[in-house]
């Protein structure tokens, strides 16, 4: 009898603990912005099945469902799926790639499969053909695990734009605008919802996180934020960070020259990665994924053969 009680209460602190963990383990939630528009915002690192906390969202017509980028893996948008589908049953009809990073179109397989069209800039289309697969063959290189990408492959853009598309889901416009200049990417594009008065800006916008500006075009980037500035839209999603407003792209208007001028100045006396982010650091404004993302764009702009602060793929 003894032991049948202390059995039961091991048993019963072994479910507390694991309720107590589960209750601290962030879990990222669609968030409805407005009416037609829900989205992932402001991720905590460490959030089960989205190992890059990227911004992702979906805007619901009467007809149909349009998601905007797809996580890092199918298993991870096989997880948003399931979120979606606590909140409409309409049929996913289009996925839209805000562009060619891993943690925005990795998960593009697991929704063509499901029947949706896959749209983006001819650019990102490019990228994702040539880059994909061997992303995919690489997972330790982006400190994944092994099995990481097991079930996933490489799905490009089936259709592609070079300027502009609108897509009318039943009642609900939604633009595709590429402002005709390179920024974050090469075809880095900006989804815009008017009848929301929502714009999702991809990783054109990052909040309160490092911005990656490796392969960055920062007088095209500087360009585009003023472009979404003058939009003057009241909820904008960043591709990272909790969601924004104008004063959000006003600091990384900011940020981005300033870390152009420091790095460059600090790059030229010290070649040591781990002290330059440092450095780097002291003089940046607080944001987060500092160590991780300052010491990438360092080594990718910066501390080349030729690290002179211009984008090293043209
Ligand atoms: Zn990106």
């Amino acid at each position: 009898m003894k032991m049948k009680t202390t059995v039961l209460i091991i048993n019963v602190l072994a479910v507390l603990l694991v309720q107590s963990v589960m209750a601290q383990t962030p879990k990222a939630e669609l968030k409805q912005i407005t009416e037609s528009v829900y989205a992932y915002t402001g991720v905590p690192a460490g959030t089960p099945g989205n190992i890059f906390f990227v911004n992702t969202g979906i805007v619901i017509g009467n007809d149909a469902v349009l998601v905007v980028d797809t996580l890092t893996s199918a298993k991870e948008a096989e997880g948003f799926w399931a979120d979606i589908r606590k909140i409409t049953d309409k049929p996913v009809r289009y996925v839209v790639n805000t562009h060619y990073h891993l943690d925005h179109v990795l998960g593009n397989s697991f929704f063509a499969d499901m029947g949706a069209r896959i749209i983006g800039h001819v650019k990102c289309r490019e990228a994702v053909i040539s880059t994909g697969d061997k992303t995919l063959g690489n997972p330790e290189a982006f400190g994944l695990p092994a099995d990481f990408w097991e079930g996933t492959r490489a799905v490009a853009p089936d259709t592609a734009f070079e300027r502009g598309m609108i897509l009318d889901l039943g009642g609900v416009a939604v633009k595709l605008i590429y402002t005709g200049f390179a920024s974050h990417s090469q075809g880095s594009i900006i989804v815009h919802i008017p009848s929301q008065d929502v714009l999702f800006a991809g990783d054109i916008l990052f909040t309160d996180f490092h911005p990656y500006l490796g392969e960055g075009d920062l007088p095209g980037w500087e360009k585009n934020l003023d472009f979404i500035h003058a939009m003057n839209v009241s909820h904008i999603i960043p591709g990272h960070g909790p969601l924004s407003s104008n004063k959000d792209i006003e600091d990384l208007k900011a940020y981005l020259p300033f870390f152009d001028k420091k790095a460059k100045e600090l790059s030229a006396g010290e070649k040591d990665v781990e002290k330059l982010t440092a450095a780097m650091l002291e003089v940046l404004p607080k944001r987060a994924g500092g160590d991780f993302i300052v010491t990438m764009n360092l080594k990718t702009r910066y501390l080349t053969d030729n690290g002179n602060g211009q984008s090293q793929k043209k």
